[in-house]
């Protein structure tokens, strides 16, 4: 059970905070979480949902960073290998798991195979311990992705990487950093910034029906994502860009045959295009096209859909490709370097800047170095005495493992695999939940794995604040496909059934 909204509200409202961190991505949240470590009391604000932008809209891979080696982002692609280890194997052991991918190279494909063997062999020994490469023969390719085209097929190599469920990530991340002690608050949006050069200030919140709300705090990082220019020129009006942004989209369908490894196929330009098996759906991307209008009003286009299908057709059979299977789809922004030229070709390296009141921005980078993200915008905090750090690698809560739930409860498999995916060591609250409900561990739709509990569980110990948290964020009904209206009603009437819950807490610790 995690403090209540009116608790945090009453708390923010009485200060003081030594932190106010904008934006419960990735980013603000593991910058929150790293904070609080260090020692000084901080809160974490989302205009929106936890997640709810540019992190649950990505290629949900923790990864090495191949396509980034044509670039000669050596030392990113290095710190990118690190990284994925340690999410994989310490942070988040059951939400990063290791994944192979293919990578096909078909007559007239941009890359010769020569040049794509090279960085494979390369891209292996930046990994260090656990990397592996290999090359495949059409069989033994055709067997870890049935569907693949083997037509024009002149080599094919394998590498390993991790994937994710970017949204249960960044809400594992919020959890991580509520255990040391953070305020957290979703659907607060940021709509004043008063700061006094380096001497902090005062932030603004709009909290909807809970009003608006003045924290005082000593300093302030804008993790803002895609937005983050919007929260700098509140706190200067003539503050010039930090970024551009790059729409990137992704599609999901009905998975077909038992894929045991992603497709990762080299195009034009340094792109790649993929398919990735991913909670028994397959998802093909992305697009990387100049973005330049309000980044919440970013959406799919039929111009993107066709796209991703043309690409994809590449490596997949044209009857799989078919726009009516088209389950979902998402538009996510990357925020790039301020520069000409093609966004395809840009860095994928963070940005920070610190205005001349002291507001730390940062933006950018990936969802897999999103510690070192973090740990670089609190370094440029004026003033803190915080010194060296060295990001936490000890586990997020909810990403260990729990019980074979399968045995324990008599669950379908998919649904206690399901279960032990998204909730790890978690998964014993949830049932315990599940047990004071007759449909508790009833499917919400006959056609997932998602169950009834998960969403009581949503609204009282995840911050879900309406059915479409629980349906994006919280649990895979929307990737699926499955969120019909009839489903949403029986979300928001249980929303509004549940008992009042106030004042529980997790208990603070510092590490
Ligand atoms: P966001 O996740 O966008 O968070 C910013 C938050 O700020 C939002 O939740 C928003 O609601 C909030 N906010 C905005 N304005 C306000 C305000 N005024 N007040 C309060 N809150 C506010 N990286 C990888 O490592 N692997 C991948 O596979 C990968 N694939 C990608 C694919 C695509 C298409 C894209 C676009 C990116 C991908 N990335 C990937 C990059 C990665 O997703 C991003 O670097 C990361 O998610 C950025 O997180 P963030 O926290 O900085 O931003």
């Amino acid at each position: 059970m995690r403090r209540s909204r009116a608790d945090t509200l009453e708390r923010l409202r009485s200060g003081p905070i030594d932190l106010l961190v904008i934006g419960g991505g990735i980013t603000g949240a593991r910058t929150a979480l790293e904070g609080a470590r260090a020692g000084l009391r901080v809160a974490l604000v989302d205009g929106g949902d936890f997640g709810g932008g540019t992190s649950s809209a990505s290629s949900k891979l923790v990864h090495g960073g191949f396509r980034y080696l044509p670039m000669g982002d050596v030392g990113l692609v290095r710190e990118s290998q690190h990284e994925r280890r340690v999410l994989m194997e310490s942070v988040a052991p059951n939400l990063v798991r290791p994944i192979r991918f293919v990578l096909p190279v078909y007559d007239g494909s941009p890359r010769g195979a020569g040049t794509v063997a090279a960085g494979l062999l390369l891209y292996r020994a930046l990994a260090g311990r656990g990397g592996r490469a290999a090359m495949l023969n059409q069989g033994a390719a055709r067997q870890v992705v049935p569907s693949l085209r083997t037509d024009g097929l002149r080599m094919c190599g394998m590498f390993e990487e991790a994937e994710t469920i970017d949204s249960r990530l960044v809400l594992a991340t919020v959890k991580g950093a509520a255990r040391f002690g953070v305020l957290v608050l979703n659907h607060a949006r940021v709509i004043g910034l008063e700061l006094r050069n380096n001497r902090g200030g005062v932030v603004t919140l709009d909290a909807g029906d809970d009003g608006l709300i003045d924290v005082p705090s000593k300093h302030v990082i804008n993790a803002a994502g895609p937005w983050v220019d919007l929260v700098r020129r509140l706190d200067d009006a003539a503050a010039t860009p930090l970024v551009r942004l790059s729409k990137g989209v992704h599609i999901l369908l009905p998975h077909e045959g038992d894929w045991k490894a992603g497709v990762a196929m080299p195009l034009e330009g340094g792109r790649v295009s993929l398919g990735i098996p991913w909670q028994g759906m397959l998802m093909l991307g992305t697009t990387d096209t100049l973005f330049t209008g309000n980044p919440s009003e970013a959406h799919v286009t039929p111009a993107d859909v066709r796209e991703i299908l043309d690409e994809a057709s590449g490596f997949l059979p044209e009857e799989m490709l078919r726009p009516q299977r088209i389950r979902f789809s998402i538009a996510g922004l990357r925020a790039l370097p301020v520069a000409h030229g093609d966004t395809a070709a840009a860095r994928r390296e963070h940005l920070i800047e610190v205005s001349r009141n002291g507001l730390v921005s940062v933006a950018g980078g990936k969802l897999t170095t999103h510690r070192l993200i973090a740990l670089d915008a609190l370094g440029r905090l004026p003033e803190t005495g915080l010194g060296d750090l060295s990001p936490d690698s000890r586990r997020l809560p909810g990403t260990g493992w729990s019980l074979p739930l399968e045995t324990a409860t008599r669950l379908a498999p998919d649904v206690a695999d399901h279960l032990e995916r998204l909730y790890g060591d978690e998964a014993g609250q949830l049932l315990e939940l599940a047990a004071a409900k007759s449909d508790g561990l009833e499917r919400i739709h006959p056609s997932g794995p998602d169950v009834w509990a998960q969403v009581d569980y949503a609204f009282e110990s995840e911050w879900a604040g309406n059915a479409e948290d629980v349906a994006s964020r919280r649990t895979t009904l929307a990737v699926r496909g499955l969120m019909t209206p009839e489903i949403a009603d029986r979300i928001r009437s249980r929303m509004s059934n549940r008992p009042t819950r106030s004042g529980m807490e997790v208990v603070p610790i510092r590490g």
